[in-house]
């Protein structure tokens, strides 16, 4: 059974104090409400996971993580985030290559396979964002375009460095907007990223990936997508910045 993983991304929402009384209040939610199987992680901005991380640690099956890293193990790069201190504070997950990275800081597929080297390289698990625009889908080039970011950002990876990895479909066009991408049109595109995975690295490591699917989640649509076969459980914006809501999304997975 591959593991599934229900996501909050805080984006850069909450201070600290309001980003505490929020993860206590999922944990404590989550204890009181939640027997399903998925696993949950909390992505808040960098100044609160070492908090986070405390608040979390004896509850099974809550971790963190952070929304970026510098691909750069340390050095003089002002501003940035290693993941060996970000190990240090205790989160487990990095998300890289998200649409927002990508469209307004840059990051193209070369700079994010080192970034995923440096979260492997620090035993964490990257969080691997890949998604069209609306204009790529509409020009039905989106597979092509999903075929490339696959490729160049993961498969220079061995086997078990490629286990360790989980992979999120958001398309761009699903993104903060509302509009959800249909439970077909999502399908579609994680049997596709499976097929990619399982061409290259065989069938049996393909079937292990945890691919979510991430786009204006709500609780609303989030069961439907979960009976989906190939998705895994989602990477949730918005609807991650309330506990109700958040809570309710991870309910939807049995
Ligand atoms: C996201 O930022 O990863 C995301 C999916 O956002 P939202 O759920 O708000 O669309």
């Amino acid at each position: 059974m591959r593991k599934k993983i229900i996501a909050g991304n805080w984006k850069m929402n909450k201070n600290f104090e309001e980003g505490l009384a929020l993860a206590s209040e999922v944990v404590n939610m989550v204890k009181d409400e939640y027997q399903g199987g998925a696993h949950v992680v909390l992505i808040p901005p960098f100044t609160h996971i070492a908090a986070i991380s405390k608040l979390i640690s004896d509850t099974q099956n809550v971790s963190s993580g952070a929304q970026n890293c510098s691909n750069h193990a340390s050095g003089a790069y002002t501003g940035e985030i290693s993941t060996e201190m970000l190990k240090s504070i205790g989160a487990t997950y990095v998300i890289i290559g998200h649409s927002e990275r990508r469209q307004y800081f840059g990051e193209h597929n070369d700079w994010l396979a080192q970034k995923v080297n440096a979260v492997l390289g620090s035993g964490l698990n990257p969080i691997y964002c890949c998604g069209e625009t609306l204009e790529e889908r509409e020009s039905n080039s989106h597979f092509s375009i999903l075929e490339t970011q696959i490729k160049d950002g993961l498969f220079h990876l061995d086997d078990n460095q490629m286990k360790q990895v989980v992979i999120a479909y958001e398309p761009v066009w699903a993104i903060g907007t509302g509009k959800t991408a249909s439970t077909a049109q999502a399908q579609e595109v994680h049997a596709f990223i499976r097929g990619l995975i399982s061409a290259k690295y065989g069938n049996e490591l393909a079937a292990q990936i945890t691919i979510q699917y991430g786009g204006s989640v709500k609780a609303e649509n989030a069961a439907e997508l979960f009976a989906a076969p190939d998705i895994d459980g989602a990477l949730v914006g918005g609807a991650a910045l309330q506990s109700r809501s958040f809570v309710d999304i991870i309910k939807a997975m049995p």
